[in-house]
This record gives C-alpha cells, sequence and structure tokens, in this order.
C-alpha cells in the first residue's frame, strides 16, 4: 500500500482540466492510481454554465458536475476536495496539503486554473462588489439580482456580456462599462463587436464604451452605491460585477522553481521544464505546433485537448497537441462559435448578415482562413474548423457566396 501512494500520479486542481485527464485516464485503464487535490468542494465541473444557464436558474449544481463523483471512485481513484497543496518538494517528490498532511507522488500534473484580475481602485472593498469564477461566486450574484436593481459590470468581455444577457432578460437594469473603443476588442473583429453592441442596447442593457472607472461611490452600511468614471460621472449601482480577465494561478509552481512566465511554460507534449511534472489549462503558456509561438488560452477547449495531451503523455505516446484553439458564447438568442485567432489578419469577409442574425465572418491571412466566428450560423463554424486547421487558402468571393456550399470548401 505505501508502494502504491508513493507511485500514485498527483493531480493539483479540480476544475475542467483537472476532470477531463481523469476522465481520459479512465478510457486509458492508465495502470496507476490517480489522486486528485482540489481546492473547491466539488467534483471537477464546468464553469461555463455559471455565467448562462446556472446563472439564470435554468440547470442546478449537480448538472455542472463532469462525471459524478463515482465514476472516478468506481475505477479506484481518489478525490481529496476541500484541500489546497502549498508546496511542492521536487526533491523529495513531495507534495504538503494546507490539512498539514503530505502526498508522495510519482508524476505531478497541475492544473491549478487562473484567478480573476481584481480591480484595486478606491472603494473596492465595499460590499456587493462582485467577481465570478466558481459556484459560489454565481450563488451570491444571483441572489442579489432581482428585477429592477441596478447592475453594472465593468468589463465587456464574454463573460461580462454573458451576465448582462442573463441578468437584463430577469428585469435587472444592467450599464455595462468598457475601456475599449469596442465590445470583446481582444478577441473578435469590428463586425462581430458592432452586432453585439446592437444586440445589447437593442435588448434594453446601457453599454458605455470608452469608459474608464475610478473606483467605487459608498452608500449605506458599507455597500456599493456606484461606480465612478474619469470623466467625473458616476453610475448609480445597486450590484457591481468586475469582469476585467483572469491571471494565471502559477504560484505554486513558481516557489518550486519551474519555468513559468505569464502561465507555467510547458512543450507540446505539455511537459514543464521538470520531467515528471506536466501542466494543463488556463494555468499554462504553452507550444501547440498549431501556432508559431507559445500560447496562452482561457477556455474549455484547450483544457480538455490539453488535458488529452497529458493522457497520451503519462501513457507514453507520441501525441503533441496540435489543435486550432476554439470558444463559444451564448448571449439571448446568439450562439457565438469562434475557431482560431483572428488578431494577425489582413482581410474580413462576410457571409450572410447581421440583419439575418445569422453570419460568419472569416478573418485571412496572406489568403489563408486564420479563423472564423459564426453567428447561428454552426455550419460555418464546423467547416471554419476544418479551414482553419489546415490553412486553407479560400478566395473571398467564394467565402461570401451564400450559393456556394460551405460543405464544398472541404
Ligand atoms: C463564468 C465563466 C464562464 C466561462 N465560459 C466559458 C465558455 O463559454 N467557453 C469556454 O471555452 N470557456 C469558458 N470559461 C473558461 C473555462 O471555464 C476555463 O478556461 C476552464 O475552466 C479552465 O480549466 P482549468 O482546469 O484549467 O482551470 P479551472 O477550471 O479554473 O480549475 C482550476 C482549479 O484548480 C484549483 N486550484 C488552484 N490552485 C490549487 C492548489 N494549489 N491546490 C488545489 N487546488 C487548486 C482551483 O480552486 C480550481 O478549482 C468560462 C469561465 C468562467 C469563470
Amino acid at each position: 500500500m505505501e508502494n502504491e501512494k508513493q507511485d500514485a500520479t498527483v493531480i493539483v486542481g479540480g476544475g475542467h482540466a483537472a476532470g477531463a485527464l481523469m476522465t481520459a485516464l479512465i478510457q486509458k485503464k492508465y495502470p496507476h492510481e490517480v489522486v486528485l487535490v482540489g481546492e473547491e468542494p466539488y467534483p471537477p465541473y464546468q464553469r461555463p454554465p455559471l455565467s448562462k444557464t446556472y446563472l439564470s436558474g435554468e440547470v442546478n449544481e449537480e448538472s455542472l458536475y463532469l462525471k459524478p463523483r463515482s465514476v472516478y471512485e468506481g475505477a479506484g481513484h481518489q478525490l481529496r476536495l476541500g484541500v489546497r497543496v502549498e508546496n511542492i518538494d521536487r526533491d523529495n517528490k513531495t507534495l504538503t496539503l494546507s490539512d498539514q498532511s503530505t502526498l508522495k507522488y510519482g508524476r505531478l500534473i497541475l492544473a491549478t486554473g487562473s484567478h480573476v484580475r481584481r480591480l484595486n481602485a478606491p472603494g473596492s472593498e465595499l460590499k456587493g462588489i462582485h467577481y465570478l469564477h466558481d459556484i459560489a461566486d454565481t450563488d451570491t450574484l444571483r441572489d442579489q439580482l432581482s428585477p429592477g436593481a441596478r447592475l453594472v459590470i465593468v468589463g465587456g468581455g464574454y463573460i461580462g456580456l454573458e451576465v448582462a444577457a442573463s441578468a437584463s432578460k430577469k428585469g435587472v437594469n444592467v450599464t455595462v462599462l468598457e475601456g475599449a473603443e469596442r465590445l470583446m476588442q481582444r478577441v473578435t473583429g469590428v463586425e462581430m463587436s458592432s452586432f453585439l453592441y446592437a444586440k445589447h442596447s437593442g435588448s434594453g442593457v446601457d453599454v458605455r464604451l470608452n469608459t474608464a472607472v475610478t473606483g467605487f461611490k459608498a452608500g449605506d452600511q458599507g455597500r456599493v452605491a456606484g461606480v465612478t468614471l474619469a470623466n467625473g460621472e458616476t453610475v448609480d449601482a445597486d450590484v457591481v460585477l468586475v469582469s476585467i480577465g483572469v491571471i494565471p494561478e502559477t504560484a505554486l509552481a513558481e516557489a518550486a522553481g519551474l519555468s513559468c512566465e505569464d502561465g507555467i511554460l510547458v512543450d507540446e507534449y505539455v511537459r514543464t521544464s521538470d520531467p515528471s511534472i506536466l501542466a494543463i489549462g488556463d494555468c499554462t503558456r504553452h507550444r501547440n505546433l498549431f501556432f508559431e509561438k507559445m500560447q496562452r488560452l482561457e477556455s474549455v477547449a484547450n483544457a480538455v485537448d490539453q488535458a488529452r495531451t497529458a493522457a497520451a503523455t503519462l501513457m507514453g505516446e507520441d501525441k503533441p497537441y496540435d489543435s486550432a484553439p476554439w470558444f463559444w458564447s451564448n448571449q439571448y438568442d446568439v450562439r457565438l462559435q469562434m475557431v482560431g485567432l483572428s488578431q494577425d489578419h489582413d482581410e474580413r469577409v462576410m457571409r450572410g448578415s447581421t440583419e439575418d442574425k445569422a453570419f460568419a465572418v472569416f478573418y485571412l491571412r496572406e489568403g489563408c482562413v486564420i479563423a472564423v466566428d459564426a453567428v447561428n450560423m454552426p455550419i460555418a463554424f464546423m467547416v471554419g474548423k476544418q479551414l482553419v486547421q489546415h490553412r486553407k487558402s479560400i478566395s473571398a468571393d467564394v467565402l461570401s457566396d451564400l450559393d456556394v456550399e460551405l460543405k464544398s470548401l472541404i
């Protein structure tokens, strides 16, 4: 038994990447015991519904779990939940946990995810200012979103906009404050930003662009009463959500002396600078053969793909990470699906029209399709995945011609 424990493969973190890795190892009949140590009290769960259907109350907590706890334990593995890994002693291959126990590992996988970026401004300690990252955060926020309440969201990215959509559907008065000149500027092109702006404004959300937040105004009993802006205005608020991005959780890896640079550095086999330690998910800056440069991604697809790569590496298979990244978002009746990274495009091609509420934007670089954003057009996303993965060269005329069947392009 002691020997078995020493050889255990330990996963640090109990999020999407950790759960996907456990599942992949079970499917591959991995011959060693796996111990997952997760700080949160829940078995591995999916976060996307936290700003969508779980926030709106359409689904319950159990439906978020990737698998029931019994699936992992039934396969002979352990979940140690509600416990944090505090230290990695690489020389002795031993972890120290927050309950003061120690745990030996044979192979170690870091799946520590990310934490929210905080807005440190005057008044940021006031009650009623929220961040959204876990189940408990959504539970607390949902309780405050009664019809007529004034919700101010700082940040017009994916999560801020999804919450805006969920809350406005419930009759909450929503204001979105975005510092940039357009919504989701970091991840999408002008057409999509304009479409989302129109969608939110048309649903009664007060969207303010080019708006810098300077702090929070205090009301009674230490509660927030407003958000102050650089132009001197104050936007009244009963509840505030700050959603300004995440920071990779690298503290444990850095303290252990692993190479980190805005993420734990891993190669295409998800190996860190220590050959017995792998890292996957939001916490990594990784090499993916699909890209020319090291990349950091915050998405379920990346968490799952890297988990599969880790499972292959642990099984001794030669399967490097080589996938085009993809994302999705649901806002109102809009199903947005995105594949590839559009930032470096030199040409954009529209297929369909925003008025039809079903369209796609193809992003090209030197004639090759490098990314596709599809709204309510799943076929454009599915075909786009193939085009982007194989960097297909297709003319703008063909992509925009609705008489050309997209399927014929692959
Ligand atoms: C509200 C919300 C909506 C989202 N919507 C989408 C979406 O629509 N589409 C999409 O693709 N992505 C979405 N994402 C992003 C996606 O959920 C993440 O990219 C994904 O969860 C990353 O998985 P991960 O396992 O790397 O990290 P996480 O899921 O963050 O899990 C990391 C876990 O590790 C634990 N941990 C950290 N340090 C330690 C330690 N020292 N000891 C023990 N445990 C530790 C943390 O507590 C956490 O539970 C969303 C995220 C949020 C928050």
